[in-house]
């Protein structure tokens, strides 16, 4: 097959560190806190201000901020949660941690954002909320899901694990849902390594993922280092998710070259999204008019039927370009775990289950070059080329 377009492999996403935000963490190590001291409040109180919601609560995963929205909402056997399926599996886990049931919503064919029709479809007496996620970084139809949940009485509870920066009809991620959930994952818009933010303007439910971030009890440590008592109260259970000083230092300093990051996404879309303009192999996916996209993923779809080969072949032939191409998501019900639980399988979610078939997503980061983009592009035309 000759020589690759890249010697080494250009990663899907990856993060960016720089000397300041070393720097930054090195601070911290030197200084008299490790874990929850002043950086972690400075970093909430940045991410409230950022999306222009009241509170904030890191913890030490996306995960672990799922899991910690259940549990504020009150999930527990018996309840249903409405998801969809084209997720990381770690959006229906949360729903299990809490002893909930994960009930599957359709995706929207053009974007691949939960379907608002089959969300109100899979409604029952038992639902207890709706968990949309903005899939590749594009907020879903949050006009339609909020007279779902509003006609029923329940909370929409946000997975905006892709979405930081993002907004629809001009609001903000963070403020279009009663709970929002962030990931700083080194593959997400800023890292902290490991780390996770709940966002609300309610102060009940910042309240309780405090306390549940910290074995459930209702006052941190440097609180009581501070009023010099030894007494505390454990009044739920909770976990130990608390997120390290130093990984909010990362976080904070990371924060400030997001708006910047964010816009160079934007530009890496807008360039793939001219080459494959009318390709009638490569199809982007659509992008909601009333929207500002985030792009943490750049997902296509391959019109398979038109090569002489299959989606995987080409997946690997990109790698073997050098191209770190990668697919989000295997539907969550079709992983064996859900299958064998919850007798879920092909057929549940026809549409998620037909894209997935066929999606791939390329590299996307903010520190991609205009060569990595071009080597994208023509890595693509020429795999697409060889199988048509
Ligand atoms: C990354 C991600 C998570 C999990 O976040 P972690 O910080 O890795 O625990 C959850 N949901 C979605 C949609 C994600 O992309």
């Amino acid at each position: 097959m000759g020589k690759p377009i890249r010697d080494t492999l250009l990663p899907y996403g990856r993060q960016s560190i720089d000397e300041k935000d070393v720097q930054s963490v090195v601070d911290v190590l030197r200084s008299d806190w490790l874990t929850t001291g002043p950086m972690v409040e400075t970093f909430e109180q940045e991410i409230a201000r950022f999306v222009g919601a009241r509170f904030a609560v890191a913890v030490s995963s996306g995960t672990a901020a799922l899991h910690a929205a259940m549990n504020a909402i009150s999930i527990g056997p018996g309840d249903e949660v409405i998801l969809p399926p084209m997720t990381f599996c770690a959006t229906a886990n949360a729903v299990l941690f809490c002893g909930g049931t994960p009930v599957f919503a359709d995706v929207d064919a053009n974007t691949l954002l939960i379907d608002p029709h089959d969300v109100e479809a899979k409604i029952t007496p038992q639902t207890k909320a709706i968990v949309p996620v903005d899939y590749a970084g594009q907020p879903c139809d949050y006009d339609a899901l909020h007279t779902i949940a509003e006609r029923h009485s329940i909370p929409l509870i946000t997975d905006a694990c892709h979405s930081l920066g993002a907004e629809y009809k001009g609001k903000q991620v963070g403020t279009l849902a009663d709970v929002t959930v962030f990931s700083f994952h080194p593959v997400k818009h800023i890292t902290s390594g490991e780390g996770g933010m709940v966002v609300t303007d309610d102060p009940e439910l910042a309240a309780n993922v405090r306390r549940f971030r910290n074995h459930g009890i209702a006052m941190e440590h440097w609180q009581r280092a501070e009023r010099g008592t030894w007494y505390y109260e454990m009044t739920d259970l909770g976990f130990n998710y608390r997120i390290t000083d130093f990984q909010c230092a990362l976080g904070l300093s990371q924060l400030q070259k997001l708006p910047l990051w964010i816009k160079r996404r934007r530009e890496i879309a807008q360039y793939y999204d001219g080459v494959f303009y009318q390709n009638s192999v490569i199809h982007p996916l659509s992008r909601r008019a009333d929207v500002s996209h985030a792009y943490h993923l750049y997902v296509t779809r391959l019109e398979i039927e038109q090569l002489h080969t299959t989606r995987a072949k080409v997946f690997t032939s990109l790698r073997d370009e050098g191209i770190g191409v990668n697919v989000h998501y295997i539907p969550v019900h079709l992983h064996p775990y859900y299958k064998e639980r919850f007798n879920t399988g092909p057929g549940l979610c026809p549409v998620a289950e037909a894209a997935y078939e066929s999606i791939i997503s390329l590299p996307m980061f903010h520190g991609m070059t205009d060569e990595d983009a071009e080597d994208v592009v023509s890595a693509m035309r020429t795999i697409v080329s060889r199988y048509q």
